[in-house]
């Protein structure tokens, strides 16, 4: 058994009043536990972090940004060990995870731009010889949950953002999948980052009360599950932090009667299957259009479907792998136990799937379910697997009053081939991310990532030019330096640019 610690001051700590077993869901087997931190480690993280904040805030962002640039040449130099890890732990295919740690190198391609992304806001000659400026400056501690999907990606939507704006940072990964994160923390120190600015913590809700409730904490970054991204902004609120937490999701997809049905159809398999359907940007409804676009989309996702390569992450050949834990399996197999009882059709079930040699794997097939309606539990819940829902619709409108209605709105798309419809969707729709025959609107590092209604609690989204905002107080300077020629006297009226 191999312990994976924290990585505080600069240091791998172990000190672990309790751990937790890490699995590989595609074996159910276990050699690894995980630290968990109690408030006493996490207190230590916190004051460590505060220690290194003055002399990080001092430090000009070009400088902060060459460290940025050193560690994008080193995990590009550790992908083939990052990508493993994530495979060994979250179960992902090894192209898929490969994919994930892109995006998050992306993140840090951007936060290269740090001196250009901080230099402000000035206007010269705001009133007489004055001027008036605004700086975006540093928050000091902050910290951000993140969730076990994607162990690296989505850490990277944080931390590269947040120190190159001169905060200092404390991580709290998936106690799932922790490997990745705690190695990528060392490169950090290895691209030259100074002990303590980047500190990571294992751990589970103790650790994350603790972070909530710490004065010392400035703002909280979450992405998880709804309920407990609602209450975790809710509690950072009140203990006065800045918050952003991003939430569930259920992404519905709409196909016009004039799309390309194959390229939907091979669109929506890799968007609903890929990565066994744990991602919050996963398609998990198919809104089809007309009767004829419904018989037709059913059609060749099932014959797709009796194509779907399932086993181990680790064998290239392999198009989706494990589910994350076997309670996650069973609870994913219960939507499907349940699927025919609710009035819905099960075209494909992929209950009692076993990959041979692999017998104690989380694995699931791919399911399909028809004919869902709103109120159903398989149409309402985040399943976050790999089922799909067909619902039928008379007309876009109706389709999109379905999107609107629902509680999430993370993403969204729309194939078609007609202009006018996919503008009045993405105008009208009420979801935060939007595609257009794309079937993952996934943002470029560039825009910014985050869903509207209960997808996202808290004002910014994610990475891109709200974390700029987000991790950063804005202080807006006025100023003037009188010559003799100037002086007015006291003035009584309220002062403005006469
Ligand atoms: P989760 O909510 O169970 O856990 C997320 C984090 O919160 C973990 O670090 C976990 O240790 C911690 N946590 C769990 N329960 C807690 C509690 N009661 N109090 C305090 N902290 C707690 O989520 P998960 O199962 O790891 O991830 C899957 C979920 O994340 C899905 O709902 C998915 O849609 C969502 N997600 C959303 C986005 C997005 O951008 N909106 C991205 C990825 C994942």
């Amino acid at each position: 058994m191999s312990l994976i610690g924290h990585f505080i001051a600069g240091e791998v700590v172990t000190d672990a009043p309790r751990t937790l077993p890490v699995y590989n869901p595609a074996t159910g087997e276990s050699n690894k536990t995980v630290a968990v931190a109690d408030s006493a480690t996490v207190e230590r993280a916190i004051e460590v972090a505060q220690a290194a904040f003055p002399a990080w805030r001092n430090t000009p962002p070009m400088k902060r940004a060459r460290v940025m640039y050193r560690f994008k040449e080193l995990l590009e130099a550790n992908a083939d060990k990052i990508v493993a890890m994530i495979t060994d732990e979250h179960g992902k295919v090894l192209d898929d995870a490969r994919g994930e740690l892109m995006r998050g190198i992306e993140v840090v391609e951007y936060a290269c731009g740090a001196p250009e992304l901080l230099k402000g806001e000035h206007s010269k000659n705001a009133g007489p010889a004055i001027d008036a400026w605004s700086e975006f400056q540093p928050l000091g501690v902050v910290a951000g949950i993140t969730p076990f999907n994607f162990p690296a990606m989505v850490p990277l939507w944080m931390y590269p953002m947040a120190l190159v704006c001169g905060n200092t940072f404390i991580l709290k990964p998936s106690e799932r999948d922790p490997s990745a994160p705690l190695f990528i923390a060392q490169l950090l120190k290895e691209a030259g980052l100074p002990d303590g600015v980047f500190n990571v913590v294992n751990g589970d809700k103790e650790a994350v009360d603790t972070l909530l409730s710490d004065p010392r904490i400035e703002a909280v970054s979450f992405v998880g599950s709804t309920p407990v991204a609602e209450s975790v902004y809710r509690t950072a609120c009140n203990h006065g932090k800045r918050c952003q937490a991003l939430g569930g999701a259920k992404n519905h997809a709409i196909v016009m009667p004039d799309a390309d049905a194959d390229d939907a159809a091979d669109a929506l398999m890799g968007a609903a299957y890929g990565s066994a359907g744990e991602r919050c940007m996963a398609i998990s409804v198919v809104v089809a259009v007309g009767e004829d676009t419904a018989d037709t989309i059913v059609e060749k996702l099932k014959s797709r479907i009796a194509g779907l390569k399932v086993g181990p992450g680790t064998d290239a050949s392999h198009d989706m792998g494990p589910l994350i834990t076997q309670a996650h399996q069973q609870r994913v197999a219960s939507y499907i136990d349940r699927c025919e009882s609710e009035g819905a059709e099960l075209v494909c079930d992929g209950r009692q799937y076993s990959v041979p040699g692999h017998e104690g794997g989380y694995f699931l097939g791919a399911s399909l379910f028809d004919r869902v309606k709103p109120g159903m539990s398989i149409y309402e819940d985040e399943i976050f697997g790999p089922a799909l829902c067909v619902v039928r619709v008379d007309s876009l409108q109706e389709g999109m009053k379905l999107i609107d209605d629902h509680e999430y709105g993370n993403g969204t798309c729309i194939f078609t081939r007609d202009g006018e419809a996919a503008r009045f969707f993405t105008d009208n729709i009420k979801v935060g991310m939007v595609g257009v025959n794309v079937p993952l609107p996934v943002p470029v590092a560039s825009q910014s990532f985050g869903g509207w209604k209960r997808s996202l609690f808290g004002d910014l989204s994610i990475y891109g030019p709200d974390a700029v905002r987000f991790y950063t107080r804005r202080k807006t300077i006025t100023q003037r330096w009188p010559s003799s020629g100037l002086r007015e006297g006291a003035a009584f009226s309220f002062p403005s640019s006469k």
